[in-house]
């Protein structure tokens, strides 16, 4: 499976979609989230990592870059990079330890971080769609189609 559409009225129809689907996801997936601003990519991150057990709050990580989460063994990491001004900053941040067998990175404005940043094994593309959202998802490995799979 190397491509899948899926259709939402709204943010909730999103959501509920992410609480029932997030389970699958593996550890090891890197996933790039496009978008244009109000898109919907915080929502939809914030949806996968409640899904996958979170109870608290997700932040958007607008100021920090990255916000760190712990759930059972899986680290799961958003960033959103939309302020990073040079590639190289991740650099300075360490940022390679974050892809990891054990980490599932969820990652906003990957353009950004273009050149330092690992290649997506998973691209979702959010576009407004009648009053909602159609998202489109593309895997480039092995892995990532192995998710989508579970997600079709
Ligand atoms: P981004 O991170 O892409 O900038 P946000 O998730 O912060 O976007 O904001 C998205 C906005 O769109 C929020 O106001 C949210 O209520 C709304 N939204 C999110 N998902 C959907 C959806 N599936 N359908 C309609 N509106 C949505
Ligand atoms: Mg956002």
């Amino acid at each position: 499976m190397d491509q899948i559409t899926q259709q939402f009225t709204d943010e909730q129809a999103m959501l509920a979609w992410t609480h029932a689907n997030a389970a699958t996801l593996q550890a090891g997936l890197v996933i790039h989230l496009h978008g244009d601003l109000g898109m919907g990519k915080t929502t939809l991150s914030r949806g996968l990592i409640q899904g996958l057990g979170h109870t608290g709050n997700v932040k958007s990580p607008t100021y920090t870059l990255v916000e760190p989460y712990e759930l059972g063994t899986l680290r799961v990491y958003h960033f959103d990079l939309y302020r990073l001004a040079d590639p190289e900053e991740l650099e300075f941040m360490g940022v390679r330890d974050y892809f990891a067998d054990d980490t599932l990175c969820l990652i906003e404005w990957p353009e950004k971080g273009a050149g330092i940043l690992p290649e997506a094994d998973i691209d979702i593309v959010i576009e407004p769609w009648q009053q909602g959202r159609q998202l489109s998802f593309t895997s480039h490995s092995e892995k990532g189609r192995a998710q989508l799979k579970a997600w079709a």
